[in-house]
Protein backbone atom coordinates (compact mmCIF):
# COMPACT_ATOMS: atom_id res chain seq x y z
CA UNK A 1 0.00 0.00 0.00
CA UNK A 2 0.86 3.35 -1.07
CA UNK A 3 -1.97 5.53 0.98
CA UNK A 4 -1.04 8.92 2.33
CA UNK A 5 0.18 9.34 6.15
CA UNK A 6 -2.93 10.25 8.11
CA UNK A 7 -2.89 12.96 10.69
CA UNK A 8 -0.52 12.37 13.43
CA UNK A 9 -1.84 11.83 16.96
CA UNK A 10 -2.44 15.21 19.07
CA UNK A 11 -3.24 15.49 22.61
CA UNK A 12 -6.16 16.99 23.56
CA UNK A 13 -6.89 21.29 23.91
CA UNK A 14 -7.26 23.36 27.05
CA UNK A 15 -9.30 22.03 29.45
CA UNK A 16 -11.13 19.28 27.64
CA UNK A 17 -11.15 16.45 30.60
CA UNK A 18 -12.82 18.23 32.91
CA UNK A 19 -15.40 20.28 30.36
CA UNK A 20 -18.29 18.33 29.64
CA UNK A 21 -20.65 21.38 28.19
CA UNK A 22 -19.63 22.88 24.91
CA UNK A 23 -21.81 25.23 22.74
CA UNK A 24 -20.89 23.46 20.14
CA UNK A 25 -20.27 20.06 19.66
CA UNK A 26 -18.62 19.05 16.04
CA UNK A 27 -18.10 15.29 15.32
CA UNK A 28 -15.46 14.25 13.11
CA UNK A 29 -12.15 15.63 12.36
CA UNK A 30 -11.81 15.56 8.62
CA UNK A 31 -11.55 18.13 6.39
CA UNK A 32 -15.52 19.00 6.80
CA UNK A 33 -15.31 18.96 10.43
CA UNK A 34 -12.30 20.83 10.56
CA UNK A 35 -13.05 23.61 8.34
CA UNK A 36 -16.22 23.88 10.58
CA UNK A 37 -14.47 24.33 13.73
CA UNK A 38 -12.09 26.85 11.68
CA UNK A 39 -14.83 28.61 10.61
CA UNK A 40 -17.21 28.53 13.88
CA UNK A 41 -14.36 30.19 15.95
CA UNK A 42 -13.43 32.55 13.64
CA UNK A 43 -17.12 34.26 13.86
CA UNK A 44 -17.83 33.95 17.46
CA UNK A 45 -14.08 33.40 18.82
CA UNK A 46 -16.37 33.62 22.13
CA UNK A 47 -17.89 30.18 21.49
CA UNK A 48 -16.71 27.13 23.07
CA UNK A 49 -15.89 24.46 20.59
CA UNK A 50 -14.80 20.48 20.95
CA UNK A 51 -14.34 18.05 18.13
CA UNK A 52 -14.69 15.05 18.75
CA UNK A 53 -13.06 11.82 16.97
CA UNK A 54 -12.75 8.52 17.03
CA UNK A 55 -9.20 8.06 15.24
CA UNK A 56 -6.23 9.22 16.76
CA UNK A 57 -5.97 12.66 15.11
CA UNK A 58 -7.17 14.45 12.06
CA UNK A 59 -7.61 13.00 8.84
CA UNK A 60 -7.77 9.36 9.80
CA UNK A 61 -11.27 9.18 7.43
CA UNK A 62 -11.63 9.52 3.78
CA UNK A 63 -9.90 12.71 3.39
CA UNK A 64 -6.39 11.78 3.85
CA UNK A 65 -7.08 9.13 0.83
CA UNK A 66 -8.39 12.21 -1.46
CA UNK A 67 -6.98 13.02 -5.24
CA UNK A 68 -7.48 16.46 -3.46
CA UNK A 69 -7.89 18.51 -6.78
CA UNK A 70 -9.60 22.01 -7.10
CA UNK A 71 -11.28 23.97 -10.20
CA UNK A 72 -12.66 26.84 -10.10
CA UNK A 73 -15.29 26.50 -13.27
CA UNK A 74 -18.30 25.33 -13.03
CA UNK A 75 -21.55 25.97 -14.97
CA UNK A 76 -23.96 25.76 -11.69
CA UNK A 77 -24.26 29.27 -9.70
CA UNK A 78 -23.64 27.26 -6.45
CA UNK A 79 -21.16 25.04 -7.73
CA UNK A 80 -19.09 28.01 -8.90
CA UNK A 81 -19.92 29.59 -5.58
CA UNK A 82 -18.63 27.14 -3.15
CA UNK A 83 -15.66 25.70 -5.30
CA UNK A 84 -14.25 29.46 -5.95
CA UNK A 85 -14.39 30.76 -2.62
CA UNK A 86 -12.41 27.97 -1.29
CA UNK A 87 -10.21 28.38 -4.00
CA UNK A 88 -9.74 32.04 -3.23
CA UNK A 89 -9.15 31.34 -0.23
CA UNK A 90 -6.22 27.98 -0.32
CA UNK A 91 -4.69 30.77 -2.98
CA UNK A 92 -4.35 33.31 -0.48
CA UNK A 93 -3.35 31.64 2.57
CA UNK A 94 -0.65 29.87 0.22
CA UNK A 95 0.05 33.20 -1.27
CA UNK A 96 0.78 34.21 2.48
CA UNK A 97 3.09 31.17 3.37
CA UNK A 98 1.00 28.49 4.85
CA UNK A 99 1.53 24.80 3.14
CA UNK A 100 -0.93 22.96 2.16
CA UNK A 101 0.96 21.60 -0.90
CA UNK A 102 -0.93 23.80 -3.22
CA UNK A 103 0.13 23.76 -6.81
CA UNK A 104 -1.63 25.35 -9.39
CA UNK A 105 -1.05 23.00 -12.39
CA UNK A 106 -5.07 23.02 -14.01
CA UNK A 107 -6.89 20.73 -14.64
CA UNK A 108 -7.37 19.37 -18.64
CA UNK A 109 -10.14 17.79 -20.06
CA UNK A 110 -9.91 16.04 -22.92
CA UNK A 111 -13.05 15.10 -24.66
CA UNK A 112 -14.14 13.14 -27.32
CA UNK A 113 -14.69 14.44 -30.72
CA UNK A 114 -18.44 14.43 -30.76
CA UNK A 115 -18.75 16.47 -27.34
CA UNK A 116 -15.98 19.04 -28.23
CA UNK A 117 -17.94 21.24 -29.70
CA UNK A 118 -20.82 21.27 -26.98
CA UNK A 119 -18.12 22.03 -24.68
CA UNK A 120 -16.37 24.70 -26.34
CA UNK A 121 -19.40 26.38 -26.11
CA UNK A 122 -19.78 26.16 -22.62
CA UNK A 123 -16.42 26.97 -21.80
CA UNK A 124 -16.91 29.97 -24.33
CA UNK A 125 -20.10 31.01 -22.21
CA UNK A 126 -17.87 30.47 -18.87
CA UNK A 127 -15.17 32.78 -20.83
CA UNK A 128 -17.76 35.61 -20.69
CA UNK A 129 -18.39 35.52 -17.03
CA UNK A 130 -15.23 35.36 -16.03
CA UNK A 131 -13.75 32.11 -16.35
CA UNK A 132 -9.89 31.63 -18.33
CA UNK A 133 -10.85 28.43 -19.77
CA UNK A 134 -8.38 27.59 -23.34
CA UNK A 135 -9.88 25.82 -25.92
CA UNK A 136 -7.01 23.43 -27.24
CA UNK A 137 -7.53 21.79 -30.73
CA UNK A 138 -6.40 18.46 -31.24
CA UNK A 139 -3.59 19.18 -33.25
CA UNK A 140 -2.13 21.30 -30.43
CA UNK A 141 -2.45 18.44 -27.79
CA UNK A 142 -0.50 16.40 -29.62
CA UNK A 143 2.22 18.92 -29.82
CA UNK A 144 1.82 19.65 -26.19
CA UNK A 145 1.34 16.30 -24.80
CA UNK A 146 4.30 13.91 -25.62
CA UNK A 147 3.21 10.71 -26.93
CA UNK A 148 -0.54 10.87 -26.50
CA UNK A 149 -2.57 9.36 -29.26
CA UNK A 150 -5.22 11.67 -30.39
CA UNK A 151 -7.39 8.91 -32.35
CA UNK A 152 -6.92 5.55 -31.18
CA UNK A 153 -6.97 2.96 -34.33
CA UNK A 154 -5.98 -0.08 -32.92
CA UNK A 155 -8.33 -3.12 -33.02
CA UNK A 156 -8.59 -3.16 -28.84
CA UNK A 157 -9.63 0.98 -29.27
CA UNK A 158 -12.21 -0.36 -31.85
CA UNK A 159 -13.39 -2.83 -29.62
CA UNK A 160 -13.40 -0.32 -26.40
CA UNK A 161 -15.06 2.01 -29.10
CA UNK A 162 -12.73 4.71 -27.75
CA UNK A 163 -13.17 8.30 -29.51
CA UNK A 164 -10.76 10.08 -31.43
CA UNK A 165 -10.24 13.10 -28.80
CA UNK A 166 -11.62 16.23 -30.57
CA UNK A 167 -9.94 18.86 -28.31
CA UNK A 168 -8.94 19.87 -24.95
CA UNK A 169 -10.43 22.68 -22.51
CA UNK A 170 -7.66 24.05 -19.92
CA UNK A 171 -8.65 25.12 -16.91
CA UNK A 172 -5.83 27.34 -15.45
CA UNK A 173 -7.50 28.12 -12.11
CA UNK A 174 -7.41 24.83 -10.55
CA UNK A 175 -5.20 22.59 -9.43
CA UNK A 176 -3.75 20.32 -6.96
CA UNK A 177 -2.87 20.28 -2.84
CA UNK A 178 -1.70 18.15 0.02
CA UNK A 179 -4.93 17.06 1.94
CA UNK A 180 -3.42 16.06 5.38
CA UNK A 181 -2.05 19.20 4.77
CA UNK A 182 -5.38 21.18 4.20
CA UNK A 183 -6.59 19.42 7.15
CA UNK A 184 -3.43 20.20 9.35
CA UNK A 185 -4.13 24.32 8.10
CA UNK A 186 -7.80 24.28 9.21
CA UNK A 187 -6.78 22.18 12.50
CA UNK A 188 -3.94 24.85 13.39
CA UNK A 189 -6.02 27.52 13.10
CA UNK A 190 -8.80 26.16 14.87
CA UNK A 191 -6.67 25.33 18.05
CA UNK A 192 -5.31 28.89 17.77
CA UNK A 193 -8.85 30.10 17.93
CA UNK A 194 -9.09 27.91 21.01
CA UNK A 195 -11.13 25.39 20.12
CA UNK A 196 -10.98 21.63 21.89
CA UNK A 197 -10.07 18.47 20.36
CA UNK A 198 -10.91 14.99 21.42
CA UNK A 199 -9.10 12.43 19.43
CA UNK A 200 -9.89 8.10 20.07
CA UNK A 201 -13.57 9.39 21.33
CA UNK A 202 -16.37 7.95 19.58
CA UNK A 203 -19.64 9.16 19.59
CA UNK A 204 -21.52 6.20 20.36
CA UNK A 205 -25.54 7.69 20.57
CA UNK A 206 -26.74 11.16 21.12
CA UNK A 207 -28.63 12.60 23.91
CA UNK A 208 -31.63 13.38 23.29
CA UNK A 209 -34.38 15.10 25.28
CA UNK A 210 -37.51 17.31 25.13
CA UNK A 211 -36.61 20.84 25.17
CA UNK A 212 -39.24 21.00 27.85
CA UNK A 213 -38.46 18.00 29.96
CA UNK A 214 -40.48 16.87 32.39
CA UNK A 215 -38.22 14.48 34.13
CA UNK A 216 -40.45 11.69 32.82
CA UNK A 217 -38.70 8.10 32.04
CA UNK A 218 -38.39 7.76 27.90
CA UNK A 219 -38.62 11.17 27.25
CA UNK A 220 -38.91 12.95 24.46
CA UNK A 221 -42.32 11.71 24.08
CA UNK A 222 -44.17 12.36 20.81
CA UNK A 223 -46.22 15.28 21.63
CA UNK A 224 -42.83 17.00 23.15
CA UNK A 225 -40.38 18.97 20.99
CA UNK A 226 -37.24 16.71 20.72
CA UNK A 227 -33.74 18.10 20.57
CA UNK A 228 -30.12 16.75 20.60
CA UNK A 229 -28.44 17.65 23.55
CA UNK A 230 -25.01 16.50 23.09
CA UNK A 231 -23.19 13.01 22.55
CA UNK A 232 -22.57 9.84 24.24
CA UNK A 233 -19.25 8.58 24.41
CA UNK A 234 -17.51 6.04 26.11
CA UNK A 235 -15.38 8.70 28.04
CA UNK A 236 -18.82 10.09 29.31
CA UNK A 237 -21.66 12.71 27.72
CA UNK A 238 -20.53 15.75 26.36
CA UNK A 239 -23.77 18.27 26.06
CA UNK A 240 -23.46 20.89 23.75
CA UNK A 241 -25.66 21.51 19.81
CA UNK A 242 -24.01 19.26 17.83
CA UNK A 243 -22.97 18.89 14.65
CA UNK A 244 -22.26 15.96 12.38
CA UNK A 245 -19.11 15.96 10.09
CA UNK A 246 -18.65 12.62 10.21
CA UNK A 247 -18.34 11.94 5.94
CA UNK A 248 -19.42 8.29 5.35
CA UNK A 249 -20.24 7.12 8.74
CA UNK A 250 -22.82 10.13 9.08
CA UNK A 251 -25.88 8.08 7.43
CA UNK A 252 -25.21 5.55 10.34
CA UNK A 253 -25.09 7.61 13.46
CA UNK A 254 -27.54 9.85 12.42
CA UNK A 255 -30.21 7.57 11.16
CA UNK A 256 -30.39 6.16 14.77
CA UNK A 257 -32.36 9.08 15.85
CA UNK A 258 -34.65 9.14 12.52
CA UNK A 259 -32.33 11.89 10.58
CA UNK A 260 -31.99 10.64 7.28
CA UNK A 261 -28.82 12.49 5.73
CA UNK A 262 -29.80 11.98 2.03
CA UNK A 263 -26.09 10.26 1.10
CA UNK A 264 -24.46 7.19 0.51
CA UNK A 265 -20.85 5.95 0.51
CA UNK A 266 -19.37 4.63 -2.71
CA UNK A 267 -16.08 3.21 -2.85
CA UNK A 268 -13.54 4.85 -4.90
CA UNK A 269 -9.63 3.69 -5.96
CA UNK A 270 -6.61 5.20 -6.97
CA UNK A 271 -3.57 3.33 -8.53
CA UNK A 272 -0.11 4.82 -8.11
CA UNK A 273 2.18 4.25 -11.70
CA UNK A 274 5.94 5.73 -11.49
CA UNK A 275 8.93 5.43 -14.19
CA UNK A 276 11.31 7.07 -15.41
CA UNK A 277 9.60 6.67 -18.85
CA UNK A 278 6.76 8.93 -17.39
CA UNK A 279 9.41 11.86 -17.23
CA UNK A 280 8.83 13.50 -20.35
CA UNK A 281 5.11 13.13 -19.99
CA UNK A 282 5.73 14.38 -16.14
CA UNK A 283 7.67 17.10 -16.73
CA UNK A 284 5.40 19.83 -19.21
CA UNK A 285 5.56 23.16 -19.71
CA UNK A 286 2.80 23.66 -21.99
CA UNK A 287 0.50 24.71 -19.61
CA UNK A 288 1.05 26.10 -16.50
CA UNK A 289 4.45 27.96 -14.91
CA UNK A 290 4.04 24.15 -12.14
CA UNK A 291 5.93 22.48 -14.53
CA UNK A 292 3.94 19.29 -14.94
CA UNK A 293 0.95 17.94 -16.76
CA UNK A 294 -2.56 19.25 -15.10
CA UNK A 295 -4.38 17.17 -13.69
CA UNK A 296 -5.97 15.29 -16.50
CA UNK A 297 -9.41 13.97 -17.60
CA UNK A 298 -9.29 11.38 -20.57
CA UNK A 299 -12.61 10.74 -22.59
CA UNK A 300 -14.66 8.31 -20.75
CA UNK A 301 -13.49 9.44 -17.15
CA UNK A 302 -10.13 8.18 -16.27
CA UNK A 303 -7.93 10.94 -14.59
CA UNK A 304 -4.24 11.16 -14.44
CA UNK A 305 -2.97 13.41 -11.19
CA UNK A 306 0.36 14.48 -10.87
CA UNK A 307 2.41 12.98 -8.10
CA UNK A 308 3.97 15.71 -5.91
CA UNK A 309 6.90 14.18 -5.07
CA UNK A 310 8.41 11.86 -8.01
CA UNK A 311 7.74 11.31 -11.63
CA UNK A 312 4.57 9.56 -10.62
CA UNK A 313 0.76 9.63 -11.70
CA UNK A 314 -1.87 8.85 -9.22
CA UNK A 315 -4.53 7.29 -11.71
CA UNK A 316 -8.16 7.06 -10.68
CA UNK A 317 -11.74 5.90 -12.38
CA UNK A 318 -14.97 7.00 -10.73
CA UNK A 319 -17.01 4.58 -12.00
CA UNK A 320 -21.23 4.23 -11.37
CA UNK A 321 -23.07 1.11 -12.75
CA UNK A 322 -21.71 -2.09 -10.84
CA UNK A 323 -20.30 -0.07 -8.31
CA UNK A 324 -22.21 -0.81 -5.32
CA UNK A 325 -23.61 2.03 -2.25
CA UNK A 326 -22.62 0.94 0.79
CA UNK A 327 -20.63 1.72 3.91
CA UNK A 328 -16.88 0.06 4.01
CA UNK A 329 -14.78 1.19 7.08
CA UNK A 330 -11.23 -0.68 5.43
CA UNK A 331 -11.88 -0.26 1.27
CA UNK A 332 -9.43 -1.78 -0.29
CA UNK A 333 -8.01 -1.30 -4.25
CA UNK A 334 -8.67 -3.74 -6.72
CA UNK A 335 -5.50 -4.34 -8.83
CA UNK A 336 -7.80 -6.35 -11.63
CA UNK A 337 -10.00 -2.94 -11.44
CA UNK A 338 -7.27 -1.25 -12.81
CA UNK A 339 -6.11 -4.33 -15.49
CA UNK A 340 -10.13 -4.51 -16.35
CA UNK A 341 -11.01 -1.04 -16.52
CA UNK A 342 -8.77 1.67 -16.58
CA UNK A 343 -5.09 0.16 -18.19
CA UNK A 344 -6.97 -0.88 -21.66
CA UNK A 345 -8.11 2.85 -21.75
CA UNK A 346 -5.01 4.30 -20.57
CA UNK A 347 -2.38 2.78 -22.88
CA UNK A 348 -4.28 3.47 -25.83
CA UNK A 349 -4.19 7.38 -25.23
CA UNK A 350 -0.92 7.05 -23.68
CA UNK A 351 0.99 4.26 -24.88
CA UNK A 352 3.88 5.10 -22.29
CA UNK A 353 1.82 3.68 -19.52
CA UNK A 354 1.58 0.28 -21.34
CA UNK A 355 4.31 -1.47 -19.75
CA UNK A 356 3.87 -0.49 -16.47
CA UNK A 357 1.54 -1.43 -13.62
CA UNK A 358 0.87 -0.13 -10.10
CA UNK A 359 3.54 0.42 -7.61
CA UNK A 360 0.61 1.23 -5.05
CA UNK A 361 -2.89 1.95 -4.36
CA UNK A 362 -5.47 2.94 -2.00
CA UNK A 363 -9.56 2.96 -1.92
CA UNK A 364 -11.31 5.39 -0.14
CA UNK A 365 -15.41 6.19 -0.12
CA UNK A 366 -16.95 9.44 -1.65
CA UNK A 367 -20.32 10.38 0.50
CA UNK A 368 -22.95 10.70 -2.52
CA UNK A 369 -25.80 13.13 -3.02
CA UNK A 370 -27.83 11.18 -5.59
CA UNK A 371 -29.48 14.10 -6.53
CA UNK A 372 -27.35 16.53 -7.32
CA UNK A 373 -23.97 15.80 -6.48
CA UNK A 374 -24.00 18.56 -3.58
CA UNK A 375 -23.06 19.00 -0.05
CA UNK A 376 -26.32 18.88 2.22
CA UNK A 377 -26.38 20.89 5.08
CA UNK A 378 -29.33 21.09 7.24
CA UNK A 379 -30.62 21.12 10.71
CA UNK A 380 -33.39 18.99 12.56
CA UNK A 381 -33.96 18.76 15.85
CA UNK A 382 -31.09 21.58 16.78
CA UNK A 383 -28.42 19.47 15.35
CA UNK A 384 -26.68 20.41 12.26
CA UNK A 385 -25.55 17.62 9.48
CA UNK A 386 -22.81 18.59 7.14
CA UNK A 387 -23.12 15.88 4.43
CA UNK A 388 -23.03 15.03 0.69
CA UNK A 389 -19.40 15.82 -0.33
CA UNK A 390 -19.78 13.82 -3.35
CA UNK A 391 -16.02 13.77 -4.08
CA UNK A 392 -15.47 17.37 -4.17
CA UNK A 393 -15.28 17.83 -0.36
CA UNK A 394 -11.86 19.21 0.09
CA UNK A 395 -12.31 21.46 -3.14
CA UNK A 396 -15.70 23.53 -1.43
CA UNK A 397 -14.50 22.42 2.30
CA UNK A 398 -13.50 26.47 3.14
CA UNK A 399 -17.27 27.20 2.04
CA UNK A 400 -19.01 24.37 3.23
CA UNK A 401 -17.78 25.36 7.04
CA UNK A 402 -18.26 28.65 6.38
CA UNK A 403 -22.25 27.74 5.37
CA UNK A 404 -22.38 24.82 8.22
CA UNK A 405 -20.90 27.70 11.08
CA UNK A 406 -23.79 30.70 9.44
CA UNK A 407 -26.30 28.10 9.84
CA UNK A 408 -25.25 27.16 13.31
CA UNK A 409 -25.17 30.83 14.06
CA UNK A 410 -28.66 31.47 12.32
CA UNK A 411 -26.99 34.08 9.78
CA UNK A 412 -28.71 33.82 6.67
CA UNK A 413 -26.71 34.79 4.57
CA UNK A 414 -23.20 33.13 4.43
CA UNK A 415 -20.19 35.46 3.93
CA UNK A 416 -17.95 33.10 1.75
CA UNK A 417 -15.45 36.16 0.89
CA UNK A 418 -14.47 38.58 -1.76
CA UNK A 419 -18.30 39.60 -2.50
CA UNK A 420 -19.18 35.85 -2.55
CA UNK A 421 -22.43 34.93 -0.43
CA UNK A 422 -24.88 32.15 -0.46
CA UNK A 423 -27.82 31.22 1.41
CA UNK A 424 -27.40 29.10 4.01
CA UNK A 425 -30.56 27.03 3.31
CA UNK A 426 -29.68 26.90 0.40
CA UNK A 427 -27.65 23.21 0.67
CA UNK A 428 -30.66 22.47 2.87
CA UNK A 429 -33.30 19.96 1.86
CA UNK A 430 -36.31 22.20 2.18
CA UNK A 431 -35.52 25.37 0.54
CA UNK A 432 -32.46 23.49 -1.82
CA UNK A 433 -31.52 25.34 -5.23
CA UNK A 434 -29.22 23.64 -6.76
CA UNK A 435 -28.66 23.61 -10.79
CA UNK A 436 -27.37 20.50 -12.89
CA UNK A 437 -23.58 20.92 -13.22
CA UNK A 438 -22.88 20.99 -17.10
CA UNK A 439 -19.22 20.90 -16.95
CA UNK A 440 -18.83 17.60 -15.87
CA UNK A 441 -16.53 14.78 -17.94
C1 LIG B 1 -10.27 8.42 -3.85
C2 LIG B 1 -10.84 9.77 -3.53
C3 LIG B 1 -10.54 10.85 -4.35
C4 LIG B 1 -11.07 12.11 -4.06
N1 LIG B 1 -10.71 13.17 -4.84
C5 LIG B 1 -11.15 14.42 -4.52
C6 LIG B 1 -10.71 15.56 -5.25
O1 LIG B 1 -9.95 15.45 -6.21
N2 LIG B 1 -11.16 16.79 -4.85
C7 LIG B 1 -12.01 16.94 -3.79
O2 LIG B 1 -12.37 18.08 -3.48
N3 LIG B 1 -12.44 15.88 -3.08
C8 LIG B 1 -12.04 14.63 -3.43
N4 LIG B 1 -12.45 13.54 -2.70
C9 LIG B 1 -13.49 13.74 -1.67
C10 LIG B 1 -12.96 14.33 -0.40
O3 LIG B 1 -11.76 13.70 -0.03
C11 LIG B 1 -14.04 14.16 0.67
O4 LIG B 1 -15.23 14.80 0.24
C12 LIG B 1 -13.63 14.79 2.00
O5 LIG B 1 -12.34 14.40 2.37
C13 LIG B 1 -14.61 14.36 3.07
O6 LIG B 1 -14.18 14.90 4.29
P1 LIG B 1 -15.01 14.66 5.61
O7 LIG B 1 -14.36 15.44 6.67
O8 LIG B 1 -16.45 14.93 5.33
O9 LIG B 1 -14.89 13.09 5.85
P2 LIG B 1 -13.68 12.27 6.53
O10 LIG B 1 -12.37 12.81 6.13
O11 LIG B 1 -13.93 10.83 6.25
O12 LIG B 1 -13.85 12.58 8.06
C14 LIG B 1 -14.89 12.06 8.84
C15 LIG B 1 -14.34 11.84 10.23
O13 LIG B 1 -15.39 11.54 11.11
C16 LIG B 1 -14.89 10.61 12.05
N5 LIG B 1 -16.00 9.90 12.66
C17 LIG B 1 -16.88 9.08 12.04
N6 LIG B 1 -17.79 8.60 12.91
C18 LIG B 1 -17.49 9.15 14.09
C19 LIG B 1 -18.08 9.04 15.39
N7 LIG B 1 -19.16 8.29 15.61
N8 LIG B 1 -17.50 9.72 16.42
C20 LIG B 1 -16.41 10.50 16.20
N9 LIG B 1 -15.82 10.63 14.99
C21 LIG B 1 -16.36 9.97 13.96
C22 LIG B 1 -14.01 9.69 11.23
O14 LIG B 1 -13.09 9.00 12.05
C23 LIG B 1 -13.35 10.69 10.29
O15 LIG B 1 -12.12 11.15 10.78
C24 LIG B 1 -11.93 12.27 -2.95
C25 LIG B 1 -12.22 11.19 -2.11
C26 LIG B 1 -11.69 9.94 -2.39
C27 LIG B 1 -12.01 8.80 -1.49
Amino acid sequence: MDGREAGKPRTAGRGVKHLKKYDAIVVGAGVTGLSTAFNLISLRPDLSICVVEAGNGIATGNSSKSASGFRTSFTSDVNRKLARSTADYFIRVSSKGADIGLRQVGYLYLIADDRFAHFSSVAERLNRNGSALRIIDAGSLEKMIPGIVVEPASEDAEIMGLHRIGGGIFDPVAGIMDPVKVCEHYYAAALAGGVDFLFNTRVQEFITEADRPLGIPGEPFGWQKAQVGGVKTARGDIRGRVIVAAGTWAPDIVNAIGVDARARPKTRQIFVLRGQQLADLYHNGNFSTAGTLPFTFLPGGVYLRPETSDEAFDIGFADDFGRRFGFEEYPAADESFFEMNIHPVLSEYLPVFSSIRPSGSWAGQYIINTFDSNPIIFEEYGMITVTGMSGSGILKSYAIGRIAASLFLGIEEADLGNGISIRTDELGYRNRHVQAEELVF
